[in-house]
């Protein structure tokens, strides 16, 4: 029997915008099922790396999510995106950054940037599957060299090319609007879900997000920057005649 173990940030996917909106989905368990759903439809969006779907869909599902990082709901995501994108049950334990696990390994690190070690992930495939897996049976993906496990599961430890793709604030809001939608106005209101009042906020999340874009756009914008010295001239004269 083979297990596998897969890390979640730039290897099963690009999580980075959704913490703007899973923090927010906890606070009702209907519309986020409903956002997961909308997601899966909308696959095309990219938030999860093609080749590890792939990979999922050809293991025997005994699987295990191992990451650094500390925000669970992003690997309840995950997990709930591919259990329900592939319509079968894949993951039997998640290990984040505050996993009981492993308190001797994030000791002396932050968040990110802690080893991992072949020590927790047999006890995290312990707790998953009550058995105690040798090296052998094991597969682990991960973008990052991770030197320990490296070590113990030699050419089972597979390294991948690092997954980028930021989604559009934007599209992801749509997915929300759908989501709350299904359940109705009234409901989602009485849970602090109003539409408006969440399309401005993203609106203007989005405009923050990109405003350093723009800015740069303007300094080179030509028109705008002779305007500019224009009336630092006449500020001038005028400041000469006082
Ligand atoms: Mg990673």
């Amino acid at each position: 029997m083979t297990y596998y173990a897969f890390d979640l940030d730039n290897t099963l996917g690009d999580f980075t915008r959704l913490e703007y909106f899973l923090d927010i989905l906890d606070y009702n368990k209907e519309i986020y099922n409903n956002f997961v759903n909308e997601c899966v439809k909308r696959s095309g969006l990219g938030i999860f790396n093609p080749k590890m779907i792939s990979i999922l869909k050809s293991t025997n599902n005994k699987c295990i999510i191992y990451s650094n990082n500390p925000c669970m709901n992003k690997l309840v995501f995950a997990k709930d995106y591919l259990e329900k994108l592939l319509d079968k049950k894949i993951f039997y334990n998640l290990l984040d950054w505050n996993h009981p696990l492993r308190v001797n390994e994030i000791v002396h690190g932050d968040p990110g940037n802690a080893t991992k070690s072949w020590n927790v992930l047999q006890k995290g495939l312990f707790q998953a599957f009550g058995v105690l897996v040798e090296p052998d049976n094991v597969v682990f993906f991960d973008d990052l060299p991770h030197r320990d496990l490296i070590k113990v599961l030699g050419n089972n430890y597979v390294q991948v090319e690092e997954y980028n793709n930021s989604v559009a604030i934007k599209d992801l809001f749509e997915c929300l609007k759908s989501a709350i939608n299904t359940v109705g106005s009234e409901e989602a209101n009485s849970t602090g879900f109003n539409v408006l009042a969440l399309e401005r906020f993203y609106t203007k999340l989005n405009k923050k997000i990109n405003g350093g874009k723009r800015n740069s756009r303007r300094k080179t914008d030509g028109r705008k920057t002779s305007k500019k010295r224009k009336d630092l001239r006449k500020t001038k004269k005028r400041n000469k005649t006082f």
